[in-house]
């Protein structure tokens, strides 16, 4: 039955790390600090439904794609309402206007944890890090993918 699953995937959220759940890296929409935005550029942000947009750093020439992204702000769709159309607007002074926290978490973080975590209501999108060891240095993060609740959800009533 339905409630069968239903606490079948909540029960699983106890064995589940945050990375079960998250929105893979290579498919988080996000967007450079240098960009600046027209009206039809605002209209592609809003076609593409995310309520939450992480803003990288874009180190410019010579940096490779292939670079895990830095984030550095986040960008909520809802602080595009109030600007004026006929002015351009670069995306990272519109962020720092709003300056909402990023929040970073780690990918073995147990499900659990993270829906604890988002129950408490002071956020609802996590950036998810691996921690990467490098010989004779410090390990670093690097960024791996995004969750927020409805992921957790989805991990819970679509337990096979
Ligand atoms: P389920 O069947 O409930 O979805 P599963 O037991 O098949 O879960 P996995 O296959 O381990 O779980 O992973 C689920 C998804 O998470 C896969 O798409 C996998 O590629 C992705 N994934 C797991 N770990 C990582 C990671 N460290 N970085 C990026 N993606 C990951
Ligand atoms: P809300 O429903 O709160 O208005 P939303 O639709 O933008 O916001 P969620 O409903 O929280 O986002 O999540 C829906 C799915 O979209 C989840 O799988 C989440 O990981 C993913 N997601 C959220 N923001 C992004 C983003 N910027 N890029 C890619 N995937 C995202």
């Amino acid at each position: 039955s339905d409630e069968f699953k239903i606490v079948l995937g909540a029960l699983e959220l106890y064995d589940k790390t945050v990375a079960h759940a998250m929105t893979r890296y290579e498919d988080i929409f996000m967007l450079p600090d240098t960009l600046n935005l027209s009206a039809d550029m605002v209209t592609q942000i809003l076609d593409m439904g995310y309520t939450r947009i992480p803003i990288f750093e874009n180190k410019g020439l010579g940096s490779n794609d292939d670079d895990i992204k830095n984030v550095i702000a986040l960008l909520f769709v809802k602080d595009l309402a109030l600007l004026d159309p006929a002015d351009s607007h670069n995306v990272m002074k519109i962020a720092s206007i709003y300056n909402h926290e990023v929040r970073r978490v780690l990918e073995d973080m147990p499900l659990r944890t993270m829906l604890e975590e988002f129950k408490r209501g002071e956020y609802h999108m996590a950036l998810v890090e691996r921690l990467v060891e490098q010989e004779d240095k410090d390990p670093i993060y690097e960024l791996c993918g995004l969750i927020t609740l409805e992921d957790i959800i989805e991990e819970i009533i679509q337990c096979e």
